[in-house]
């Protein structure tokens, strides 16, 4: 039989099994599904099926199981590793969560609400925000990822620093597991010592494990306040000390700490249209940093002065505290303007690292110098949550100083000398955006073998015919 006529089988017995999921097989309606977000992987498909229901998504499952259908779970489709971009063979089957999309409960008295997978994260903060609470998962893509991709790739963001990352916001998951059985464990307990962490077993797991159905989130109570400063420092030693001193005066208010090169405001400033540098003086570092409170205290007064603090020491060259929500909103929207001008920038390498925040002077200057004397022509552009010793470290090649592939039989090279020098440093190669397709070898290069077949013995466990996400994550 051939492949075609075995792909019509198989998509008939998935119609005639689950009833209800939509399954799109039109080359116009596929498409949005078979390349990432950065276009560095196109795939194909057997079909999308988009499910509405957990009972449609359980029988699909069950389906694939028996059939031995690899599967793909795709949220917003945002990751920057190929995670949710199926692989070329035409046999993989993408489940978009899009349709489960439902705010199922919020309970403001307990501080939690419970969404389905599909819901966009903007939505999640929305429906708090409208029952008086605050979620405080926040990242650039907001508008289009999913609260199911962000727990499958347990995402970090602009705010870890004071609230932790997708794992610490999650107090319970539901999920469908490669064999069709569906793993309920939807409570809303700030105490629950029963037995290994399954929950957190399946967060970050990539879609490796199973098919995140829905989630019971930690809420706060809504921010009274905040105040945000747009910081020149002269170094990356001057921001981790500055760091250290708004820590120590502002305690659990300080929110966010982004560390911005000049490179990164010049690159938003030409790119992104209506953003401009908040400050005069020209520094090579700059610091993005914002306090936030539940209760009503005199946030500007506190950053001034420990602002003040830190000009007295020789750290701080110049800032400007935002004098209104338009103005905070503008600091944010040049932070937040940074990938978009990079991607316009013209071709690059991406990094997404953390090393411990002490290790960070040290870090950037060793990998700066690196990249100074090996990489002709390239810019470099780090920038980060480096409150949490998280920085992007990119390299872009501006304006046609080299082709994409150029770029990218360089990339190899460099990304083994800055993971290097990442491993030197006791850090890790994926901070935040997981493994996915891009960094499967650079997993097997810098976990220790005990960790990896602990990995792989749980993968067998629970996916003992490795129908989910093939080749992601811990590979084939
Ligand atoms: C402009 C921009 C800014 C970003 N900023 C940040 C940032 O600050 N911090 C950060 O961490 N990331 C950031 N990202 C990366 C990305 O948005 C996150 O990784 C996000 O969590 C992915 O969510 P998604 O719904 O798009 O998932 P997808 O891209 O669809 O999928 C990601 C992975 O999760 C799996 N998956 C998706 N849904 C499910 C599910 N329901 N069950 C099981 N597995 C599933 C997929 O198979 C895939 O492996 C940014 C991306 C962009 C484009």
């Amino acid at each position: 039989m051939n492949l075609a006529s075995a792909a019509g089988i198989t998509l008939e017995a998935l119609r005639r099994r689950c009833a209800g999921v939509a399954l799109l097989t039109a080359a116009e309606d596929t498409a949005p599904y078979l390349s990432d977000h950065r276009r560095l992987y196109h795939g194909r498909a057997l079909a999308v099926a988009l499910p509405q229901t957990v009972a449609q998504l359980a029988a699909l499952m069950s389906c694939c199981h028996e059939l031995g259908i690899g599967v793909v779970p795709q949220g917003g489709n945002t990751s920057y590793c190929g995670g949710a971009t199926p692989d070329e063979s035409g046999q993989q089957l993408v489940i978009g969560l899009g349709r489960m999309n439902r705010v199922r409960a919020i309970d403001a008295a307990n501080f939690s609400m419970t969404v389905e997978a599909g819901c966009l994260l903007e939505q999640v903060q929305r429906a708090a925000a409208g029952a008086g609470c605050y979620f405080p998962l926040e990242l650039g893509s907001a508008g289009s990822c999913q609260i199911g991709g962000n727990l499958a790739t347990n995402a970090g963001g602009l705010n870890v620093l004071r609230f932790g990352m997708a794992r610490d916001l999650t107090l319970g998951i539901e999920a469908v597991l490669p064999d069709g059985r569906v793993f309920q464990r939807l409570r809303s307990l700030r105490k629950d010592n029963t037995g290994y962490d399954l929950k957190s077993l399946l967060i970050g797991s990539e879609g490796t494990l199973g098919i995140i159905t829905a989630a019971t989130l930690k809420l706060w109570p809504q921010r009274h306040g905040s105040s945000t400063a747009f910081v020149a420092v002269a170094d990356v030693g001057a921001a981790i000390a500055l760091l250290a001193l708004l820590r120590g005066a502002a305690g659990e208010r300080l929110n966010s700490f982004e560390l911005l090169p000049r490179a990164a405001i010049e690159l938003a400033c030409r790119y992104i249209p209506d953003t401009r540098a908040p400050l005069g003086t020209a520094s090579a570092w700059y610091v993005l940093c914002e306090l936030g409170s539940f209760v009503d205290e005199q946030l500007d007064e506190l950053l001034q002065n420990t602002l003040a603090q830190a000009t007295s020491a020789g750290l701080v060259q110049d800032a400007a505290i935002a004098a209104s929500e338009a103005q905070r909103r503008a600091f944010w929207n040049l932070r937040e303007a940074i990938p978009e001008a990079q991607r316009r920038a013209g071709p690059g390498v991406k990094h997404d690292i953390s090393v411990p925040v002490s290790a960070l002077p040290a870090f950037v200057a060793e990998a700066s110098a690196w990249v100074a004397g090996h990489v002709s022509e390239g810019t470099l552009v780090a920038y980060g949550h480096a409150g949490d010793g998280n920085l992007h470290f990119n390299i872009n090649w501006l304006g046609g100083a080299a082709s994409a592939a150029d770029v990218a039989a360089q990339e190899p090279v460099i990304r083994r000398a800055i993971h290097d020098l990442v491993a030197a440093h006791g850090g890790s190669i994926s901070a935040e955006h997981g493994i996915g397709r891009l960094k499967v070898a650079e997993l097997q290069r810098y976990t220790s073998a005990v960790e990896l077949d602990m990995m792989r013995e749980i993968k067998r466990a629970l996916d003992p015919k490795g129908i989910m996400n093939p080749g992601k994550l811990l590979g084939s």
